[in-house]
This record gives structure tokens, sequence and C-alpha cells, in this order.
């Protein structure tokens, strides 16, 4: 798709960010041009309108960009999981691994049904973790996760492998 190069040459590689050795792939500056981050919207939306979906899980804090319009023009709700102790409702959270210690996400009880049909949201995959944390908070309240869907995939690190076979959507690969 001609749309995709549009939206890499706007995706921002910080080196050495937050950490030396890391080259932080900075999608802010993607958001700077609105039709480089309507065009990113637009193929995920294409890619999923017709497929039924009531729920869009969005990882914080940069699902929280991409997934909201996303849902809007889907027809989906939007559900935010979030890091612990933001959600004031009652939650279910799934802790996971990271490269030096854990962390957690949190999805507040009743905001999904069992049965229905979700997308899960982030702008990033490195090593899966993330993702696989989201997919599970949704199962375990009986949920299908039809895919996963992110702007960028960094190949390397093998995140994909992670999901399980569950699919994975994303729109470009880091550099
Ligand atoms: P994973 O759990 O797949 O190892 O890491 C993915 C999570 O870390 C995502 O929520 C993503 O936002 C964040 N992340 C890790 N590295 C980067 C990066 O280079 N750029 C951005 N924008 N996010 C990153």
């Amino acid at each position: 798709d001609p749309r995709i190069q549009g939206i890499r040459t706007r995706i921002r590689v910080v080196p050495n960010f937050p950490k030396p050795g890391i080259m932080f792939q900075d999608i802010t500056t993607l958001l700077l041009d609105p039709n480089a981050f309507k065009n990113a919207v637009d193929l995920f939306v294409e890619r999923y309108k017709k497929e039924n979906i009531s729920v869009v899980a969005g990882v914080e804090a940069r699902g929280f960009i991409f997934g909201p319009p996303i849902a809007l023009a889907i027809g989906a709700k939007f559900v935010p999981l979030r890091k612990p102790g933001k959600l004031p409702g009652e939650v279910i959270s799934e802790e996971y691994v990271l490269e030096y210690g854990k962390d957690c996400l949190q999805m507040h009880i009743g905001a999904v049904e069992p049965g229905e049909r979700a997308l899960v949201v982030d702008d990033l995959i490195a090593t899966g973790g993330t993702l696989c944390a989201a997919m599970k908070l949704l199962e375990r309240v009986g949920a299908e996760v039809i895919e996963c869907a992110c702007v960028i995939e960094l190949p390397e690190l093998k995140g994909r492998e992670r999901l399980e076979g569950k699919p994975l959507f994303t729109l470009l690969e880091s550099l």
C-alpha cells in the first residue's frame, strides 16, 4: 500500500532512549502529520470494519492514541487496559515479565462481556509480553481476541512467536 511509506517516514528513531542501546521508535512525529496519522488509522479501519468487532482494547499509553479512532470508525466500544492503580473501578490484573522486572495491566470488570469479539491495539510490539497480557485479560472474561494490531513491529525480538499463533497485524517493521 503506498500509504505505508508515508507513515514510515513520519516515525522518528531516537537513539539511547529511554536507556543506552535502545533505538526508540517515536510515533509522536507521526501524529504531527494529520494525513499520515489518518492513513494509519484508515489502514486498520479498512481491515477490521467488516469483522463484527465489538471491543477495541487499547494498551496504555500509546494504544490510547490509535485505539479510539479505530473503535469509533468501526462502531466498537473502546476499553482502556491500564497500568496498576489507574482504573477506579473493580479490576482484573495480568502480570508480565519485562527485561528487568515485572509489569502489570488491568481492565475494568464488566467492561467486556463473554463472547464479545475483541481487537487489541498498541503502537508497537517488541518482545510481545504486553500484548500477551492484554489478550489474557480479554480471554479471562470470555471475549474472543480476533487479532492484535500495532503500527510497528521490531522483528528481531520475535514478539510474534510469543503470541502463540494469535494473529498479529502490523503496518511496518522498524528499520
Ligand atoms: P513488549 O511488551 O512487546 O516488549 O513492548 C511493547 C510495549 O513497550 C508497548 O506498549 C510499546 O508502547 C512499548 N515500547 C517498547 N519499545 C518501544 C519503542 O521503541 N517505541 C515505542 N513507541 N514504544 C515502545
